[in-house]
Formats: C-alpha cells, structure tokens, sequence
C-alpha cells in the first residue's frame, strides 16, 4: 500500500479515505476503552492532527514508546471525525517512533506552563502551542515586510554587522575584538590600543544600518535593511532586547510628510497581512493571551494616525490629571508612561510626534528653522508605546558639521557620511521599526523575550 507524505496542514484538508504518512510530535497522549487518541503537531499549523489507534492496530511496544514530546510517523487513513473542532482524524496502520521522550523527565507536559519557566527551556518551548503561534507569525511577518517594499520598487540592502562609528548615539555598544582578554597593548596613556586590534581601531555590532543605508539611499533612491542589530543596554525591561531585527527603510526625496505617510502605509498594510495569513494562530492570542489584539488590529487598520508635534505633547502630558513617575517637561524624552498614554488612553490609536527637542536626539536629525527641535518622528502604539524611530536627515553640509561639533562627535570619523552631503546631496528621510515591538504589539505577548526564538538579555545568552 502507497502512503502519500503530508504535513499536518495537508492532512487536515485531504478528503477521507486518502492513505497518508503524517510526521510529528506527540503532543498528548490518552487511552481510552483499548483506544488510543495521539495528538501530533509539525508546526505547520496551530491545529494538531489526531490519531486514533484502536486495540492491536500497531505492536504494544511500539505504543509504548508514544510518549508525550515523542516523535513519530504514522500511516493509515484518513477518516471524518466525530470529534468537534476537526473535521478528520487518521486512523492508523502503522507507526514508526523516532525518537521517544521519557516523561519522567520531558518538561513539556500538557498542563500549562508559566512564560518564565518556557524561557529556560528555549529549545523546547517551540514545541508548545503558545510558541508556535508566535514563530508562525514572526515568519508571516518577515514575508509581509519583504513584499511591501518589493511592492513599491524599494531594493534590499545588507548593511554591516560590524562597524568602527563609534557614536552613532542609538545606544550602547559592544566591542568587537580579537584581543585576548588580559593581555591587552596599551598606549602610552595606558588606554586600550586598538590599532594592534583586527580592524586596527575599535570596532563594534552596530545599532543601526542607518548611516549606511543613507549612502545606498543617495545612489538606488528607495533601499531598506533588515537585520540584526545590538545594544548593550543595562536596561531590563519587557521592551528591550539586546539582540533584536530592524527594518530600515531610507528614502532620497522624502521629506517627513512623506516619511511619516510610509510609516502608516506600512504598519498598516503588514498587519492586514498577518491578520490574511495567520487567522488561527492570532485567534488564539485573542483567546489565551490578551483579549484585545483582534480589535486593536482592526481599529489600526480602519484608522488614520494622529500627528502631534513633541511641544503639544508634552503640553498634553502636563495638563493630564495623574500623577507620573517621571515628570513630563519640554527638553526631556518621553518615557514609556507618557507614549502609552497618549496613544492608549488619550488618542486610543497610534501617534506620531514629531519635531523633538535637538539635544534629545540624534546629530543626523534635520534641524528646523527655530534650531531647538529636528524634523524627527517617533510613532508610539497602545500597550507597546514606540515602535518605529525615524526623521528627515540633515542634507546640508554645513548644518551637519555644525552638528557634529556641537554634540562632541570627531568629524574624521564621519568623513565618508560628510562626503554625502559634499556630493550629490538630496533631501531624504527614514525610519527604524523594531521587529520585536511589532511582533509584540501583533501577538499581545507581554514581554519581547517571547517574541524571539533564542533572547539575548543581560545575563543571559544561554542558547
Ligand atoms: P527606546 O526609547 O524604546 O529604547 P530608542 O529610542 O532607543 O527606543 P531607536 O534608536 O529609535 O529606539 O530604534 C528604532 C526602533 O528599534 C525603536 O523604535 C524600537 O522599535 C526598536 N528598539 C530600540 N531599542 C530596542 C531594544 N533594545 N530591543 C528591541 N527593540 C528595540
Ligand atoms: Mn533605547
């Protein structure tokens, strides 16, 4: 007898009385009057396929080892189901066990676990349904990110993992070295002397491609990255990762308008993409994890964003009757108390602020005619706060060194980002979207190690 291999996907659309062989994970296990009910998931999609091994079908030992987190092939055929919630089950011929697991010691076991415990079994935890929707969707959304921009002409850049700009001011950084540790050169100051070191000077994991993809974006236009990038911040919060992806989009002949037009477009048309292809996995996040994602992706979908500059935030902070752990105050950065009130509480939708205060933000950002705030935009979401970083880039060679000097950043070392602005300069605009956020903002998960397969936090990279 021929046995077609499928997915579990598959499998739960062939028509009944087709011979298949389905491959997977034993997620549960129940015996009942000489019947034997396995459940078992591929990760091809949330729902698992369910077999049924009636008395003396496959050989004792063998349903023996049919344990709980065991890996098995199965063969029979595909029959309708009296169960409710699915329309076929496979009733089974054959079973071949790959590999068993001892429930004496396997840690996934059907009973709920707390997010913190799956942490400390990242290599495992993909196996439960929690995170398998989460992957599930963490792909759709790479797929969604990749077509929109395809979609409008936009040419994916790689821009470099390591990099010798010691100050891009995004965040702290990590050295990259091949010194032994202890056996340092110094200078005659005493100082670490990275000349001796691989590149010759001290090099770092960037925290953003932007300065690159600004160069690619004055030569092909429309670019954008998306990769990894790295902080080395102290902060352990449920927002920061220490690892995480970025999406870049770097744009000549856009102003802010057009910057924060693009913004909208995009978050807008990934969630309507995400919401087409992952209905069961987000279905289930509505359900077991926050009861509002449905309706928060509708609403975002079906609404326009809110554009307030940072002065009437702050103005709008100030007048708003609650106390703040931090007070809010023109010439300080919003914390995530005061982004998740203006578009949680206050708009109910998704806001852009832009035209910060200068000395809060990044010497690239386009300084205004009032030379106190940058042409910068930050668009903040409910229950997540910011999610995308962006702004108009300075243009003008002489405001940009002027920039450089006033924020204590050496010239040299931005030569090349100089020439830019010496040859061929244009206007141009981008913006950075944390991957993570937005998985967080799209699953309702609480914390962004849970967004990630293997999270890098301080103290821990265990994976
Ligand atoms: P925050 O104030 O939340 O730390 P930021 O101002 O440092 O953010 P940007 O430098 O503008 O952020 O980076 C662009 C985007 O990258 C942010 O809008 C956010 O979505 C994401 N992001 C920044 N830092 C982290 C981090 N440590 N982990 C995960 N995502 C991050
Ligand atoms: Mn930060």
């Amino acid at each position: 007898m021929d046995y077609q291999v499928v997915s579990v996907k598959q499998a739960l659309s062939m028509p009944v009385g087709s011979a298949i062989e389905a491959r997977g994970w034993a997620r549960s296990r129940r015996d009942s009057k000489g019947i034997t009910f396995i459940e078992i998931n591929d990760g091809s999609r949330f729902k698992g396929l369910q077999l049924v091994v009636e008395a003396g079908a496959v050989p004792a030992e063998t349903l023996e080892a049919v344990t709980t987190g065991s890996c098995i092939a199965a063969r029979g055929q595909v029959t309708e189901s009296p169960a409710a919630g699915q329309p076929v089950e496979l009733k089974v011929e054959q079973i071949h066990v790959y590999g068993s697991a001892d429930p004496a010691h396997y840690p996934l076991q059907k009973k709920g676990h707390t997010m913190e415990f799956l942490r400390e079994i990242a290599h495992l935890r993909a196996r439960s349904n929690t995170f398998g929707a989460v992957f599930r969707v963490r792909n759709a959304l790479a797929f969604a990110v990749h077509q929109f921009f395809h979609e409008r002409d936009f040419l994916y850049v790689h821009t470099p993992i390591i990099t010798t700009s010691d100050a891009e001011g995004a965040g702290a950084m990590f050295h990259v070295s091949t010194l032994e540790p202890g056996q340092f050169p110094k200078t005659e100051t005493g100082e670490p002397d990275w000349s001796q070191d691989f590149f010759e000077k001290a090099a770092y994991l960037t925290v953003s491609g932007q300065l690159e993809a600004e160069a690619l974006a004055l030569a092909f236009s429309k670019v954008y990255t998306f990769g990894p990038t790295f902080r080395a911040e102290n902060s352990n919060t449920p927002r920061h990762l220490a690892e995480f992806w970025m999406i870049e989009p770097e744009m000549a002949f856009y102003d802010l308008k057009d910057n924060m037009q693009l913004a909208e477009d995009f978050l807008k048309y990934i969630i309507a993409y995400v919401m087409e292809h992952c209905e069961e996995d987000l279905a289930f996040f509505n359900q077991r994890i926050e009861p509002t994602v449905l309706q928060t992706l509708e609403h975002v979908a079906n609404s326009s964003f809110e554009h307030i500059t940072y002065t009437e935030a702050v103005n709008l902070l100030q007048k708003a009757n609650r106390t703040w752990e931090f007070t809010p105050e023109w010439g300080c950065d919003l914390q995530t108390e005061h982004e998740r009130y203006l578009s949680e509480e206050l708009f109910k939708k998704p806001v852009i602020v832009t035209d910060y205060p200068k000395i809060i933000k990044a010497f690239y950002m386009r300084l205004n005619e009032d030379d106190r705030t940058v042409r910068a935009m930050d668009v903040l979401v409910p229950r997540v706060g910011e999610i995308i970083g962006g702004s108009q880039r300075e243009e003008r060679l002489d405001v940009l060194r002027a920039r450089l000097v006033e924020t204590g950043l050496p010239e040299e070392a931005y030569w090349w980002y100089l020439d830019l602005r010496r040859f061929g300069s244009a206007p141009h605009s981008g913006f950075g979207l944390g991957f993570e956020r937005m998985m967080m903002y799209l699953t309702g998960m609480k914390n962004i190690r849970d967004v990630i397969p293997f999270p890098r936090t301080p103290g821990s990279a265990e994976f």
